[in-house]
């Protein structure tokens, strides 16, 4: 493996080297296996009397005069004329003197760039320069495009990608002759290479179906570890379930469905086995999974154990939290529960870890972070997650690692994220499955509409109105702040925008990502208590969240989003008894977006949106928007990789079937590559 560091690569410093690890990217293993996002293919070039204003294209012609440099201000800018036989062109560059030994008078170059007008005439600014013979080089190639950071442009990161690859040791081939051949697949010094260079379409497909196996492979291979090491574990926590659970459901202010009766009673089963559970809980957002986590919980507290809950953000953490404590309060329930996170002081942590570690606490609530403290429990007998759709094998794992020496918890996740129960089954291997079909009766659905931006003042007077009889409102819009290169709405503006256009009376404020711990705390608590009506927001909300009284749903630039997120923000409304709304904005005005965005408002059923969005995308769409970016698959997709997901999984079986510690000879390369991926997964954790 090429695990020296990236700054060992030339013209990479520290400056750009901590730029890279801000992409994740600090080997130069790493940088190999930071995949480009799409593709760009340089198309030929067009007469010059055709570049149009507004648009990049290629262009190619003489130049008509040596470059010559001006001062301006600070800057330097650098200009001169292209003309061919249909027109001529203003060319611009700033800043960068030296182009003017390449650009003399005569020479016939290409340039590629944008064309703008400037004191009303077409130039060019910018332009990149290509000889004719490098120009046919790229033209007939495509040219990879990566995640970017302020600072590392595309051009700076494929530089170090070719130098990576020029220098790189070669691997060997891992993979059995046998199971290349039988699926036709390119060996994976080829596939790592192409999937940055590819120059054509089958050669990137060829790269990437390469790739893609072995993601499922290492993944699948890890699942069967943890599932053999699973199976059949005595428990030192058998539980019969207790009457005080049972009158509770009694006295709850609604009926449990029949699916969360079946679920719980699945649940109190595993528990009495004697066995440890190890149960995932899939059910639609809304289906009223975080009872069933409560009720799991007091079982475990009632016997006098200790169990915990972990959520994904602090604010869902928080939220679980408080509605614990409220349940013991309304039902005069004499157990403790403790919340900790991120944001808490030193102090505040130490003395929250003495009362766990003394058992003064029952419940522990807490992001996902808990799995990666050192809390020391004290008979800690059951560990839930909650909305696990982001987690990797790594997390899994350590989750049943967290009890005290041999002593393992059973283990309950619990996930939103609609995917067929075929595909479960393969990737949640290691886990029984209960499932929660059916939504509480009291509820209205959802009424949707998909509106382009003309809309938008009907929307706030909609919003104004709603708020008026009492209810609250979510707007969600992709960004944060301003960004020059993304064209999509801000929190930040929009929340300005929305005071200016709601009644003063209104309180609006705004949540994201980049906010500590403790203000997006704060907001969400008041957003939570009514106190702010209107809150505009990232997707920080997606997953979790629950403020019944909230009836809008309004997402902005729609069409930047995956059917699965439209869904799981959606489910932030309809989740009271009063009718709900969700509103989605499509700026995009194209046909293709308008199609897939109505399979979400034909539908409010998880399951079947993600079946229409595959059939709608189809199996080779690979840069569609990705659905399953929850895995810890890089370019994987489970559902347009369905089929590939199958075979493999097959595969898998028979591997272990046939050689479970992977000992043959033919299999050593497979084995010492998974050790080091397990490594790797754990590593991420801190483990
Ligand atoms: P999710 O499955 O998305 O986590 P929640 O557990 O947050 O959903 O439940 C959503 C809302 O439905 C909550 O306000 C909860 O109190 C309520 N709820 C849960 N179960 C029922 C039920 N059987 N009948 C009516 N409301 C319910
Ligand atoms: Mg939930």
């Amino acid at each position: 493996m090429n695990q020296e560091p990236v700054t060992d690569l030339k013209g990479i410093g520290e400056k750009t080297g901590a730029l890279f690890k801000k992409l994740g990217v600090e080997t130069v293993e790493d940088l190999l296996h930071n995949y480009p996002r799409a593709y760009d293919s340089y198309e030929p070039a067009i007469p010059i009397g055709k570049a149009e204003e507004g648009t990049v294209c290629t262009i190619c012609g003489q130049l008509l005069k040596t470059a010559t440099v001006r001062r301006f201000d600070h800057m330097q800018i650098v200009v001169t004329v292209v003309k061919d036989l249909t027109g001529s062109i203003q060319l611009t560059w700033f800043n960068m003197p030296y182009l003017k030994a390449t650009l003399q008078m005569g020479r016939i170059l290409f340039f590629r760039g944008r064309v703008v007008k400037k004191g009303g005439r077409l130039t060019m600014e910018q332009p990149e320069i290509f000889t004719q013979e490098a120009y046919e080089k790229v033209a007939s190639s495509m040219q990879p495009v990566y995640g970017q950071t302020r600072g590392l442009g595309n051009k700076a990161i494929m530089k170090a990608v070719v130098q990576a690859l020029a220098q790189r040791k070669l691997e060997k081939e891992y993979l059995p002759q046998g199971l290349r051949r039988k699926y036709q697949l390119a060996e994976y010094n080829y596939a790592i290479e192409h999937i940055h260079f590819p120059m054509n379409q089958e050669e990137l497909f060829a790269a990437r179906k390469r790739l893609v196996f072995d993601e499922f492979l290492f993944f699948l291979l890890a699942v069967g570890r943890l599932k053999e090491k699973r199976q059949d574990v005595k428990s030192h926590y058998q539980m019969e379930s207790v009457r005080e659970v049972e009158a509770l459901c009694q006295r709850l202010p609604y009926k449990l469905t029949s699916a969360q009766e079946k679920v719980l009673k699945e649940i109190q089963k595993d528990l009495g086995s004697g066995l440890v559970m190890n149960r995932l809980i899939q059910g639609d957002v809304g289906s009223g999974k975080t009872i069933i986590a409560f009720l799991a919980l007091l079982e475990a507290a009632y016997h006098g154990y200790q169990g915990v809950l972990m959520a994904p953000t602090e604010v869902l953490a928080r939220q679980h939290f408080e509605a614990i404590q409220e349940l013991f309060e309304t039902y005069g329930i004499q157990k403790k529960a403790e919340l900790v996170t991120g944001s808490m002081t030193a102090k505040e942590k130490r003395l929250a870890y003495e009362r766990i570690s003394g058992h003064e606490t029952d419940i522990v609530v807490g992001t996902h972070a808990l799995i990666q403290e050192k809390v020391v429990y004290n008979q800690l007998a059951l560990v839930i997650t909650d909305e696990q759709h982001r987690f990797g094998v790594g997390q899994r794992e350590a989750l049943g690692r967290k009890g005290e020496e041999q002593r393992h918890p059973h283990v309950l996740v619990m996930s939103a994220t609609p995917i067929p129960r075929t595909l479960a089954i393969i990737l949640y291997g290691d886990l029984d499955i209960s499932i929660i079909d059916e939504m509480p009766a009291n509820r209205l659905p959802i009424k949707n509409c998909v509106v382009d931006t003309g809309y938008r003042e009907r929307a706030y007077q909609f919003i104004e109105r709603e708020v008026t009889a009492g209810r609250q409102a979510y707007v969600i819009c992709p960004m944060v702040e301003e960004s020059e290169k993304i064209e999509a709405e801000n929190v930040l503006d929009y929340t300005k925008l929305l005071k200016r256009k709601l009644s003063e009376k209104i309180v609006v404020e705004y949540l994201h990502g980049k906010m500590k711990g403790k203000e997006k705390n704060k907001i969400m608590e008041r957003f939570a208590t009514g106190e702010i009506q209107v809150l505009v927001s990232t997707t920080v909300v997606e997953v979790g969240v629950n403020v019944p009284n909230a009836t809008v749903m309004m997402i902005e630039n729609a069409e930047r989003f995956g059917l699965a997120q439209l869904h799981q923000l959606r489910g932030r409304v309809g989740r009271g008894s009063s009718q709900s709304y969700c509103i989605m904005v499509d700026a995009s005005g194209e046909e293709d977006t308008r199609k897939r965005l109505d399979i979400l408002n034909q539908s409010n059923d998880g399951f079947y949106i993600a079946s229409e969005d595959l059939k709608l995308r189809g199996p080779g769409d690979i840069f569609g928007l990705r659905q399953s970016g929850e895995m810890e698959f890089k370019l994987a997709d489970i559902f347009t990789d369905a089929n590939l997901l199958k075979t493999v999984s097959e595969e898998v079986k028979e591997l272990i079937k046939k050689d479970p510690g992977l000992e043959r000879e033919e299999n050593q390369g497979l084995r010492q590559r998974l050790e080091a991926y397990l490594g790797k997964s754990y590593e991420k954790l801190n483990l």
